[in-house]
């Protein structure tokens, strides 16, 4: 159930993105209608655009395409963002080469409709997937965790919920069982040790080379399904790695 966004190209973005990609995704709100702000980005005036904008009846526009910088958060200003990527003497990179940038409809006060969340954390799993960014709310922020002077996304919407939303869209189970059962296996492939839950969404610890042997202290079988295993082993740590990369019995 791929997300169909209605193409409404702007011109206000800068081709290419400077050597970075995207690593982040920026809610915001528009303080306006869908289709004032179809215009708003189409108009070269405005100097402003974003990557998408999702109408409350769930239509997702697209102004610009992914591989492309929109000019949606350029501004910085007393980031709580813990990724925000400093230069020097206070300064930092613009935000808009590493992100994507998704616009809502509606104003700061405004109830965000069920239809508005469920297709804003459909294109958000998509985005994530495409990018390998995790789905986490390090990597999914709201606008004024990097220009503090501005309420964007405004007082309504959970991020909390939009992002559990979008890992569920992923294929993120999160309610898995425990087995508290210690053993090791042996890798076969490079293998990603993620932190926090069983899941490809989750950041990368480290990457274990091809024929470690690591230990583990439980394993869950209700794990994100990858190539048709939900099998993923929990390490002494407290990290986590997928059981279709190893062998058992070491
Ligand atoms: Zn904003």
């Amino acid at each position: 159930m791929a997300t169909t966004p209605t193409q409404i190209p702007s011109l206000n973005y800068t081709a290419g993105r400077m050597n970075y990609r995207p690593e982040a995704i920026v809610i915001h709100i528009m303080e306006g209608s869908l289709s004032g702000t179809d215009s708003w980005f189409k108009n070269r005036q405005s100097s402003v655009s974003a990557h998408y904008g999702i109408g409350t009846n769930g239509e997702i526009h697209q102004y610009v395409q992914e591989n492309d910088t929109a000019w949606h958060a350029g501004r910085v200003n007393a980031p709580s963002w813990n990724l925000i990527k400093p230069v020097r003497n206070g300064l930092y990179r613009n935000p808009n080469y590493y992100t994507i940038g998704i616009e809502h409809e509606g104003n700061e006060n405004s109830e965000w409709t069920d239809t508005m969340y469920e297709s804003s954390s459909s294109l958000i799993a998509e985005v994530a997937q495409r990018w390998n960014i995790p789905i986490d709310r390090y990597h999914i922020i709201g606008h004024h965790e990097i220009y503090s002077l501005k309420t964007c996304p405004g007082f309504k919407v959970d991020l909390d919920k939009l992002v559990d939303m979008s890992r569920r869209k992923v294929g993120y189970n999160p309610s898995f069982t425990i087995i508290n059962q210690a053993g090791s296996v042996k890798t076969t492939s490079q293998l990603r040790i993620r932190i926090g839950n069983p899941s490809t969404m989750n950041p990368v610890l480290r990457i274990a080379p091809i024929g470690e042997v690591i230990n583990y202290v439980g394993y869950t079988d209700e794990g994100q399904e990858v190539a048709e295993v939900t099998r993923w082993y929990k390490t002494v740590d407290g990290n986590w790695f997928w059981g279709g990369g190893v062998v058992e019995g070491y």
